[in-house]
């Protein structure tokens, strides 16, 4: 349901239309792209454009500011600092995808996914521990464990922590070490109150 104001609505298209001209000045046919639809995440190779549209094979409607990876390299067209809250910031996405957060842990693993999305139900973070409510804008990510058993697990980490790992690059690691201190913390608690 839209509860945006006409002037809101105006200016969401003016958005648009911005992103898309920066989009028409760098994407060519055959290229790749990956961008947000209702509910999750689509690939199609580009094919051309339809008016204000993106075509690929299947689609005729995709928006410029809908597209975040360009041939599998993270894109925006998206003004700077000027986001949907729905569709979230690519370029804080950025940031919060290019913290490893497991590093230095030497687990043999293979990475099968890496996204930023809306969580569909609660989970528990995997960094601070804490509850992620559903609709919440989490990172996922999703690895096979090669070592033991192979197993495939998913990790996900709430908004704070995602905000932490994106201050990574500018806090030299401080917020985000808070979180985890505090997710030690929190499992230590759990620990003892079995014990
Ligand atoms: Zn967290």
């Amino acid at each position: 349901m839209s509860t945006l104001t006409d002037e809101e609505r105006a200016e969401r298209r003016a958005h648009s239309r911005r992103a898309t001209e920066r989009a028409r000045a760098i994407v060519k046919p055959g290229d790749m792209l990956t961008f947000t639809r209702c509910g999750g995440h689509s690939r199609g190779r580009f094919t051309g454009w339809d008016g204000w549209w993106m075509c690929s094979p299947t689609r005729s409607d995709i928006s410029a500011l809908c597209v975040f990876k360009l041939n599998g390299a993270w894109v925006t067209f998206a003004d700077e600092g000027h986001w949907d809250p729905h569709l979230g910031d690519p370029r804080r996405d950025l940031d919060v995808m290019s913290f490893d957060p497991f590093f230095p842990d030497e687990t043999d693993t293979t990475l099968l996914s890496d996204t930023m999305g809306l969580a569909s139900k609660w989970h528990d973070c995997a960094i601070c521990g804490g509850r992620i409510w559903g609709g919440e804008r989490i990172r996922r990510r999703v690895e096979r464990i090669n070592e033991g058993r192979p197993r495939v697990m998913t990790f996900r980490f709430c908004p704070l922590c995602c905000q932490a790992m994106a201050a990574s690059w500018t806090d030299d690691g401080k917020a985000i070490t808070e979180r985890t201190a505090l997710g030690v913390k929190r499992s230590q608690t759990v620990a003892e109150g079995s014990a």
